[in-house]
């Protein structure tokens, strides 16, 4: 049975906000007069959170909740939710009231104007350290850079889905999750909201460096083959120095005769080897790159709407 709305909410240790978020998101989803769904992802808290989101499902029938066996990360808890929701509309939001719940409603209404995805774009956000708020900027600005994909900048994962995106989305099993960079991928009618996002409401972060570390990883390597290509790049600017010095040491040998006996062959072969071993690792880096492309499993394509029968 479909749903108008579900909302995902991906939870680490967030006892202390869950009475508040669970008050404003009920609020804002009965103020829409829809039919809802609260889907609490429980991504392996070691707090109260667990017993706290069992007791919502048993006192209200709009709140769901699904338990990971351990701590999976935000990226997977987001999508275990995407892959169980029932609603029309599916809206992604962090629990810690960063992003705050009204918002959705606006979200909702642009929608209906015709999109399948309205991301919310943080004008500015509060609360969060200078160290954080600089490494996301550069983040961001490198990935548009070095993608063919427009992820855009400055939005986290709150944000509207159609049904139709989520269900492409669940077509994409790949390990390495980049929610927004799928998402940017899929394409259709793509729009933003901007917003200021407010300070954590209780808690800490679950964040850490290190995980953000590799959802930086994730989303370069899943949206760009630069790093790879690298080494070829890299390769043939070496060979060609090479081949300079490679003229200067045999000048030097045969015509300045200015030369330490044994340099030449000894420079030469040095940096050839070096010149063809980077070329190598860039062949086997282009190999590399498409082999991870199709390890992905991407659809190759996505039909938004046509007049004939297709599978
Ligand atoms: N979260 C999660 N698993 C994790 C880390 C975080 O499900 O391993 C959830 C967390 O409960 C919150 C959302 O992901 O709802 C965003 O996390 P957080 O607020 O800690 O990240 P930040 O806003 O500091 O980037
Ligand atoms: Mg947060």
């Amino acid at each position: 049975m479909s749903i108008d709305l579900s909302i995902i909410i991906p939870i680490y240790n967030e006892q202390d906000n869950i009475p508040v978020l669970y008050n404003r998101l009920s609020k804002v989803a009965q103020s829409m007069s829809l039919s809802y769904e609260l889907l609490f992802i429980n991504d392996g808290s070691v707090d109260a959170s667990l017993g706290m989101l069992i007791a919502l499902s048993q006192s209200d029938s709009n709140v769901n909740y699904i338990n990971l066996s351990r701590n999976f990360g935000h990226q997977i808890a987001v999508t275990a939710g995407i892959d169980n929701c029932k609603g029309d509309a599916v809206v992604i939001i962090d629990a810690d009231l960063q992003d705050p719940p009204e918002l959705i409603e606006d979200l909702y209404r642009k929608m209906q104007e015709g999109f399948e995805v309205v991301y919310a774009r943080r004008r500015n956000r509060s609360g969060e350290s200078i160290l954080k708020k600089a490494t996301a900027k550069i983040f961001y600005r490198i990935l548009t850079k070095i993608t063919t994909v427009k992820i855009p900048v400055d939005t986290g994962d709150f944000r509207i889905l159609d049904r139709k995106v989520v269900n492409v989305l669940k077509n994409m099993p790949e390990q390495q999750k980049y929610l927004r960079g799928q998402i940017a991928w899929i394409g259709f009618n793509q729009t933003h909201i901007e917003y200021d996002r407010d300070e954590r409401h209780a808690g800490h972060t679950g964040y850490t460096y290190s995980k953000m570390i590799r959802l930086a990883l994730d989303g370069i390597t899943s949206f760009s083959n630069l790093p790879l290509k690298f080494a070829t790049i890299a390769g043939f600017v070496v060979s060609g120095i090479t081949f300079l010095v490679a003229l200067y040491a045999l000048y030097a040998r045969f015509i300045s005769k200015d030369y330490v006996p044994g340099w030449t062959s000894l420079i030469i072969a040095v940096l050839f080897i070096g010149g063809v071993q980077l070329i190598t690792i860039g062949i086997i880096g282009e190999y590399m790159s498409r082999v991870s492309a199709n390890v992905r499993n991407r659809p190759l394509y996505i039909i938004d709407s046509t007049n004939t029968n297709v599978e």
